[in-house]
């Protein structure tokens, strides 16, 4: 009855009007989550920071931002102390490959060509839907408890993978993988097309899950299947989540390519650039490939860590940034940079453009934190519903302690998390309004029976990992 008071009340406490008149103490609104205590980081068009912030949760909406002021309005049966804490959006992880959590420290030997002499094969080997299953579990909590409330993969099997990205409480856009030879959810070469279709329907009105098309490449899907996945999506309003620019040899790898067009330039010329698309990497780009990017209105996906470990180059983030294009921050798999979190990924972020660029003046931590929130939010096309703290959006927070030494003392929030934080500090974790960690307890799951799951896998997989690892290092000695 009395919401849509509140929401204006708040409204102009965020635009610094003071002239609220101050309702009775017997109108306080029952809300259903407050946060109290807080330095809370908007994440608004003005970067608004709230020293001793509120924020008010409604189910799984934000209904008020500001001051301590906030607490004479609203009450609640559940108020969260963030003890001086930083409080800011929950971040967003663009682009992942999470179920391969189960293989990660896998393959660090050196080897030559690793995603065709390691990963298809042990893939091919060890992939099954119940590893997907657990496997997801394990990177849903490890995501949950560093900070990540949103994240963006392209797999198989993505409905087990929604079974258990919802089971720990997450959000997430789930790519179905197409590619053109068979897999473990798909006999037929671009089987994934049908099961993607499928996997979208059911999911089509998830509260959590928004469910995806996944080409894998430009070098590894055809031009038809291509366009025949651009009308699906449009026709199911889809995203096409797909790898980008990551290697500079892509354009001579693409089948009928004969005018040796860029990637980007060729998902143009075949007509599926679009404004539901998600490139991960776009590495190897010139100003044209971004100019076409920005004019589809598709997005990129950037993962410096990954890139840095796979020697695959320095995407042009801060070219890309600065002329505003729809970009985020990712990891990619946990083969490929170790970790789900974004923490590493913000210095390297900042760090790498740095490097680049000769100009230590350049991604500053309050664009990267942008980058990790409202930015990966309009890189999935979500800025409307996630990525900052502001009444309306869905309720997806994260409460950051301030107490450890590696987190004092706190002068700029922006540079202490971008340059001092780590998983470890995260402390709460709220998504869609339910409460998924609290002073780092998993809420939803059971731990001891995950761990367990996560074990059974590993003992089955460390053999035969073993012996791969040694025929890939075998045939490179031989190649020499
Ligand atoms: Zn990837």
């Amino acid at each position: 009855m009395k919401t849509r008071i509140s929401i204006i009340t708040s409204a102009l406490l965020l635009a610094g009007c003071s002239t609220v008149a101050e309702p009775q103490a017997e109108s306080q609104y029952n809300a259903s989550l407050i946060i109290t205590n807080g330095q809370v980081l908007t994440i608004n068009d003005e970067k608004d920071v709230i020293e001793n912030g509120v924020i008010v949760i409604e189910n799984d909406t934000i209904v008020a931002v500001g001051d301590a002021s906030l607490l004479s309005r609203y009450q609640a049966p559940k108020v969260i102390d963030a003890e001086d804490g930083i409080v800011m959006p929950g971040m967003i992880n663009t682009h992942n490959h999470l179920p391969m959590i189960a293989f990660r420290g896998l393959g660090e030997e050196g080897i030559e060509n690793r995603l065709f002499a390691y990963f298809f094969p042990l893939e091919k080997e060890k992939l099954s839907r119940d590893l997907i299953y657990q496997a997801t579990k394990l990177g849903a909590v490890d995501l949950a408890q560093s900070g990540v409330t949103t994240y963006a993969d392209m797999y198989y099997h993505v409905d087990d993978m929604a079974r258990a990205t919802k089971e720990v409480g997450l959000r997430a856009v789930l790519g179905e993988t197409v590619i053109k030879f068979p897999v473990v959810d798909a006999p037929e070469p671009y089987g994934g097309i049908e099961y993607a279709t499928q996997f979208i329907e059911e999911y089509q009105n998830d509260p959590l899950i928004t469910p995806a098309f996944a080409p894998h490449a430009v070098y590894t899907v055809s031009k038809e299947k291509l366009q025949e996945i651009n009308r699906l999506s449009a026709k199911l309003d889809a995203p096409v989540l797909i790898h980008v620019a990551e290697f500079g040899n892509e354009a001579e790898r693409i089948e009928g390519n004969d005018q040796q067009l860029s990637p980007v330039a060729w998902l143009k010329e075949i007509g599926v650039l679009d404004n539901r698309m998600v490139l991960a990497h776009g590495i190897h780009l010139d100003q044209n490939d971004i100019d076409l990017i920005k004019e589809a209105g598709a997005s990129v996906a950037h993962n410096p860590m990954a890139n840095a470990k796979g020697a695959t180059g320095i995407a042009p983030a801060w070219e890309m940034y600065r002329q505003g294009l729809r970009l985020g921050l990712g990891t990619d798999g946990p083969m490929s940079s170790n970790q789900v979190d974004l923490w590493r990924t913000l210095s390297y972020t900042a760090n790498m453009q740095r490097l680049k660029h000769n100009d230590r003046t350049i991604m500053i931590p309050e664009q990267v934190i942008e980058l990790s929130t409202i930015g990966g939010a309009r890189a999935l096309h979500m800025e409307d519903q996630i990525g900052s703290l502001e009444v309306g959006k869905k309720a997806d927070i994260i409460i950051i302690e301030t107490q450890s030494p590696n987190m004092m003392p706190n002068y700029n929030p922006y540079a202490t998390l971008v340059y001092q934080a780590n998983p470890g500090n995260v402390s709460t974790t709220i998504v869609n309004g339910d409460i998924v960690m609290e002073q780092r307890e998993i809420k939803n799951i059971d731990m001891a029976e995950m761990q367990q799951a996560v074990r059974t896998i590993e003992a089955d997989i460390a053999e035969f990992a073993k012996e791969l690892s040694k025929k890939a290092i075998k045939s490179k000695s031989l190649m020499n």
